[in-house]
C-alpha cells in the first residue's frame, strides 16, 4: 500500500475527495470519513432481503473513492474501504447478533472477465482489510469466498431493477469445495454478505438465496455505501 501511495505521489497522483495533488486520499479528506453505519433498505425491497447496512451515502468522497478502486486500481484505498466496510459489519452484527462466535464474510463475486479487466477484485480485497480490523478489535471473523458467478451474467450497470432482478436470477452459486472447508469445521457459523455498494438489493438478495440454499442463510449484507433510496414510479 505504502508503494502504491509513493506510487500516486511520482505520477502525480491526486486526492480523490478534493483533487489536491499528492496522496490517493489526503489527510484531511481521510479524518473527515467518519462511518455512519445505519440499515439501507432498498426501495422496492426485494424478496428475502435480510437486513442490509451500509457504512455510509454513496456520494461525494466515498463514491470517488468506491469507483477509483474499483474502475482505476487506485490500491491505497484498499486499507480505508475496508475501515468503512468494517463498521457496517459491526453495526449490523450489533444489531442481529450481539455476542456472535465465528463470523464469516462472504463477498459478493466478481466475474471473472470483470476480475481480469481491472486486473483486480475490489470487494473481496476490501472484505479482507475488514475481516482483519474486526479481528484486531477481539472478534472472531474471516473471509471465505463462498461465491461465484454462473457464465453469462451481464454488468449489472445500466439495468433497472427489473433488469437487474432478471439477470441475477440464478446468477450466483456457493462453491462446493469453498462450502465443505467450512463445514470441515464442524462449529456454526454467522455469515454476513459484504459489497460495495447496495443499489436495488438485487445483487445481495441473490447472495443470499445462493448461501442459503447451501445451508447458510446469512445475517444480512453489509455494504461500504447505499444510493438514497429510490421511489417506486
Ligand atoms: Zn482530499
Amino acid at each position: 500500500m505504502l508503494v502504491t501511495a509513493f506510487h500516486d505521489l511520482v505520477l502525480g497522483g491526486r486526492c480523490v475527495g478534493c483533487d489536491r495533488p499528492g496522496r490517493v486520499l489526503c489527510l484531511p479528506c481521510r479524518d473527515d470519513l467518519q462511518p455512519t453505519p445505519r440499515p439501507a433498505w432498498p426501495s422496492p425491497v426485494p424478496a428475502g432481503l435480510r437486513e442490509p447496512w451500509a457504512a455510509a451515502p454513496y456520494d461525494g468522497t466515498v463514491r470517488a473513492m468506491v469507483l477509483g478502486h474499483k474502475e482505476h486500481r487506485r490500491l491505497a484505498l484498499t486499507g480505508p474501504l475496508g475501515d468503512l466496510l468494517a463498521a457496517a459489519v459491526a453495526a449490523l452484527l450489533t444489531d442481529v447478533a450481539p455476542d456472535p462466535a465465528r463470523v464469516v464474510l462472504v463477498p459478493v463475486p466478481s466475474r471473472p472477465s470483470s476480475t481480469r479487466a481491472r486486473g483486480h477484485d475490489p470487494t473481496a480485497a476490501m472484505t479482507r482489510v475488514a475481516a482483519a480490523v474486526l479481528r484486531a478489535h477481539g472478534l472472531d471473523v474471516r473471509r471465505a469466498a463462498l461465491l461465484r458467478t454462473r457464465r453469462g451474467l451481464a454488468d449489472q450497470a445500466g439495468l433497472d431493477a427489473a433488469g437487474r432482478a432478471a439477470n441475477l436470477a440464478g446468477a450466483l452459486r456457493a462453491h462446493a469445495p469453498a462450502v465443505a472447508r467450512l463445514a470441515r469445521a464442524g462449529r456454526p457459523v454467522h455469515v454476513v454478505v459484504t459489497d460495495d455498494v447496495v443499489t436495488t438489493g438485487a445483487t445481495a438478495a441473490e447472495s443470499q438465496r445462493a448461501l442459503t440454499a447451501v445451508g447458510l442463510p446469512p445475517l444480512g449484507v453489509a455494504a461500504v455505501a447505499a444510493t438514497a433510496r429510490r421511489t417506486p414510479a
